[in-house]
């Protein structure tokens, strides 16, 4: 009988066997894929964004809002970065405070293991749980192997996304199955699609970028914004993403920093000869101003600016401020880095991650219903409730 089992391998899972195991615990991590923590060696393009020198609860999408703030600040990023500096990992602050490993996310994985090389730790590969049943004394846990026997048992199986990484629906069957209630699951941090003409210029615009402002009635995000042969990407689409509901409007403010109505008033009267096309490319790249024009202004395409009236400048103002379109939808699991919603967190201790229901059963990481904004919050979120549990487990 082990003192704990976790189920998933990544990366909270390993923070939490090393921890837990600190504290003399006995340790069975059981991971169904063929190796261990794939979601991090993928992560931040493969130099894994480990987490943000500012990390606050309001980076967090969660229906309790409360919850991730007593795990968040009892392992905080410093804690982390300390950890990463034992270790000896070199790594950089990129742009909003991020932090990447500069020779690649094996660095955090390796340390992670590192961690984990204790005797009282055992990692199983290729060990997928299938069953897990309560027991006068525990859970009894079934993979396509064994059965096993816990006095804890740790889900930390993650979310959906990318299924090819492991991503998985069992750990919310499981909480189902001891009662829990879950959030509606959906993908996060994922681009928009369009099906309408819109697909059509996004395509026509692919690998082109620029810095936006996009928006919806929730909130907004001033990022960059890259078109692809799909839809839209690139952090501000992402981050939105997180904050949209299907068949809603997105508004896209194409230059955030100028105040357009005035530019295009000045030039009214200093160069009225000139197009506005000719005005718009200085500001960004000439596929997008074509795009832009067809959209906005075709039908005055070849109207010199100083023939247009005040009120069709503030028009055209105001569309290029306030783009309102409809996605079709998400790119979805598939590419989603993160899974909304999830395990209710009414229902768990945000001091120990336990079930209120069920004593001995945890949920930590993604499964739960907590999800961070682009930047590192979402491993932040691993590491801190995976210290919590195992200071209980
Ligand atoms: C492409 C990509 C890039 C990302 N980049 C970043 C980034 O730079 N910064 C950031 O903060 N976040 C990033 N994220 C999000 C981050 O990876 C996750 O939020 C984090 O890994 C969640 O940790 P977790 O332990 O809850 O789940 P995971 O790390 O997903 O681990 C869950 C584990 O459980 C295993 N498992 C599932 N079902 C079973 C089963 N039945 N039996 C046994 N094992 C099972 C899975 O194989 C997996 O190994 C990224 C995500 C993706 C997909």
């Amino acid at each position: 009988m082990f003192d704990v089992i976790v189920l998933g391998a990544g990366a909270s899972g390993l923070m939490l066997a090393a921890q837990a195991a600190k504290r003399g615990r006995s340790v069975l991590v059981l991971e169904k894929a063929n190796k261990v923590g794939k979601k991090i060696l993928m992560s931040g393009g493969g130099k894994c964004n480990f987490t943000n020198l500012d990390v606050e609860h309001h980076h967090y999408l969660c229906h309790n809002p409360h919850f991730v703030k007593s795990a968040l600040s009892r392992y905080t990023q410093w804690d982390f970065i300390g950890l990463v500096c034992e270790h000896g990992i070199e790594y950089e602050e990129r742009k909003h405070g991020q932090l990447f490993t500069i020779n690649g996310s094996k660095d955090i994985l390796n340390m992670l293991l590192k961690e984990c090389e204790q005797p009282n730790i055992t990692i199983k590969t290729q060990a997928e749980v299938k069953a897990v049943k309560q027991m006068p004394q525990g859970f009894e846990i079934t993979t396509q192997q064994e059965t096993l026997t816990c006095t804890s048992f740790v889900v930390a199986s993650g979310g959906l996304s990318i299924p090819t990484l492991g991503g998985s629906g069992i750990g919310y069957d499981i909480a189902k199955q001891f009662g829990h209630h879950i959030f509606p699951t959906r993908a996060g941090l994922v681009p928009f699609t369009f099906s309408d003409q819109f697909k059509e210029i996004t395509t026509r615009l692919s690998g082109n970028a620029l810095n936006v402002t996009l928006s919806n009635q929730h909130t907004a995000f001033n990022e960059a914004m890259l078109f692809t042969h799909r839809g839209l990407s690139g952090p501000s689409a992402l981050q939105l993403s997180n904050y949209w509901q299907a068949g809603t409007a997105i508004n896209i403010n194409f230059f955030p920093s100028t105040d357009i109505n005035l530019v295009l008033k000045q030039k009214k009267v200093q160069q009225p000869k000139v197009l506005l096309r000719t005005i718009v490319n200085e500001m960004t790249t000439k596929a997008i101003t074509v795009e832009l024009q067809n959209l906005i202004w075709q039908s005055e395409a070849e109207t010199p600016i100083g023939q247009l009236s005040d009120q069709r400048i503030e028009q055209i103002a105001t569309q290029l401020h306030e783009f309102s379109i409809k996605p079709s939808g998400t790119e979805g699991y598939r590419t989603a880095e993160v899974t909304l919603g999830g395990v209710d967190t009414k229902e768990v201790s945000s001091k120990t991650m336990e079930s209120t229901r069920v004593k001995g059963l945890f949920f930590i990481g993604e499964v739960l219903d907590v999800t961070g904004h682009l930047g590192g919050y979402n491993f932040q979120w691993a590491w801190a409730s995976a210290v919590a549990a195992a200071e209980y487990v």
